[in-house]
């Protein structure tokens, strides 16, 4: 009896659901990604997360190695690919963890239609998230829509025995390598241009847990420091949270063990990885919010279309406002694949409310550009800034870009780091340079603002009226 793992957002050899059940149940377990051709086709040649993903997979080669296995890899689609591996193998039973995306929810029910005539089967495990899909319902048996809640009910639920990890080295014995692995491709090979990785990243699953141990030292601060974009706050962690570099459950055990220890930094970071979960029980219960808002009487609200439209929205992908701390954001992005957390609010609520977007156009180029784009956190959060979604902030809540600067980047340390041109301005003039030093201003290289943020906020709450008469 053989098997074969599949591994997709997973990719690390330690406390993997999948692949230990397979190592259970199996006398012969061959392990195997497909750089997938569906995904991998329609991304610019130059995607960073395509970079991260072979670093990824390199490590995970090499610690199956050490274990006596191997990684297969192959390059076409996963719907082909997986059943000819599994028909070549001779394996019974492909083992793989859930995936709830939508399209990934359609591409293993093809890849099991297509096992079944070879007598084999799909098996799937819980590996991404602490709970996921009905885990967690209120007491009538409904889904959660607000957080607070959800994460009451979470932390009831929550005990050694969902956050245990699986000790894959324990059944290592069956892990069998396979001509079929020969290494993994080089970016070239598969038709992608070299891209730099911010080097704190690290590699792999070895990355993670040096990012891991680093913030582990500071981890009791985090609730004060993780609202500065300048300072080194937040862990992070999450593109490794994302492809499965580092496994969930360890971050909630420690955090969990801190937590009750009387840690108040690692009580809000849990909170975060909770609100992980929570957007992607969403994702289950309300796959339409994956495309439209959450709350449906928030289609009918009239974005800005048309050439101008078009403009303003070219000048925010390109970090060209005229709002330095939009603007830094935004280079932020561009130049590393990661966004603080403030400033992806700060960000979103400058695409909607200031200038009047559609929150999906915004959704769509983080999609693009995030190193760790997740569908039911991008969506979720955008969702949350257009104040179109689950638990969302309120429409008339709307941020005000210069008094965001002033407040989380008073000094301007993290607008001087992406825009250079400020570096210059004083403390004081660096939120607002046209406003509060134009004569400074003459000669540099540097937009007026596109947008009066007065006036833009009026239009806005004009713009969302159109909720309240259908809600
Ligand atoms: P930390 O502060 O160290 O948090 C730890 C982990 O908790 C993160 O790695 C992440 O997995 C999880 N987390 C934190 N905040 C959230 C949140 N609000 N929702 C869901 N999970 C969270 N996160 C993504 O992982 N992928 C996305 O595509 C994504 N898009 C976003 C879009 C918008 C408009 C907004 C407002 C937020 C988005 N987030 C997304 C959530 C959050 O900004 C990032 O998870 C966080 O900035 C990642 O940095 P970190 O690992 O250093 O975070």
């Amino acid at each position: 009896d053989r098997a074969l793992v599949w591994f997709r957002r997973d990719l690390r050899a330690d406390d993997q659901t999948a692949l230990y059940h397979a190592l259970r149940s199996a006398r012969q377990v061959f392990c195997a990604f497909v750089l997938d051709r569906d995904i991998l086709d329609v991304l610019p040649r130059t995607d960073r997360r395509v970079a991260f993903i072979l670093q990824a997979l390199q490590v995970l080669d090499e610690d199956l190695r050490r274990l006596g296995g191997a990684l297969i890899v192959r390059h076409g689609r996963a719907a082909d690919e997986i059943p000819r591996l599994a028909a070549e193998l001779g394996a019974q039973a492909v083992f793989a963890n859930h995936d709830d995306e939508p399209q990934a929810l359609m591409r293993d029910a093809e890849v099991a239609r297509q096992l079944a005539p070879l007598g084999a089967a799909l098996h799937t495990f819980k590996d991404h998230v602490v709970f996921e899909r009905r885990e967690v319902m209120t007491a009538a048996g409904g889904a959660y829509g607000v957080f607070t809640p959800y994460k009451n009910a979470w932390l009831r639920k929550v005990d050694e025995f969902y956050l245990s990890s699986y000790p894959v080295e324990r059944h290592a014995s069956a892990l069998a390598a396979s001509a079929l692995a020969r290494g993994v491709p080089s970016l070239d090979e598969i038709g992608f241009a070299p891209a730099t990785l911010t080097p704190h990243l690290g590699q792999g699953s070895h990355g993670a847990t040096v990012l891991l141990d680093d913030f582990l030292d500071r981890i009791d601060e985090y609730d004060r420091r993780r609202d500065f974009p300048a300072v080194k706050g937040p862990s992070y962690l999450s593109v490794h949270l994302r492809f499965g570099t580092v496994s969930v459950r360890r971050l909630v055990r420690l955090a969990h063990q801190r937590m009750q220890a009387g840690d108040h930094g690692a009580e809000v970071w849990l909170s975060e990885l909770i609100w992980r979960d929570f957007y992607h029980q969403v994702m289950h219960h309300h796959p339409h919010a994956m495309t439209s808002a959450f709350r449906p009487e928030y289609d009918a609200i009239a974005w800005e279309t048309g050439p101008q439209a078009d403009a303003l929205f070219e000048a925010w992908c390109e970090g060209r406002t005229g709002f330095p701390l939009v603007d830094a954001a935004m280079r932020q992005l561009n130049e590393t694949g990661y966004m603080h957390n403030r400033l992806r609010m700060v960000t979103a609520s400058f695409l909607t409310k200031d200038l009047g977007l559609d929150w999906r156009r915004g959704e769509a180029y983080f999609a693009r550009q995030l190193l760790d784009f997740d569908l039911a956190a991008n969506n979720g959060g955008w969702q949350w800034a257009s104040s179109s979604g689950c638990d969302a902030q309120p429409y008339f809540r709307i941020f005000n870009p210069t008094s965001q600067s002033e407040k989380f980047d008073g000094e301007g340390r993290f607008i001087r780091r992406y825009c250079p041109e400020l570096a210059a301005l004083d403390a004081k003039a660096i939120h607002a340079p046209w406003e509060r030093a134009p004569l400074a201003m003459s000669g540099v290289d540097y937009p007026r603002p596109i947008v009066d943020h007065a006036i833009a906020r009026e239009r806005t709450l004009a713009r969302y009226a159109v909720v309240k008469s259908r809600a």
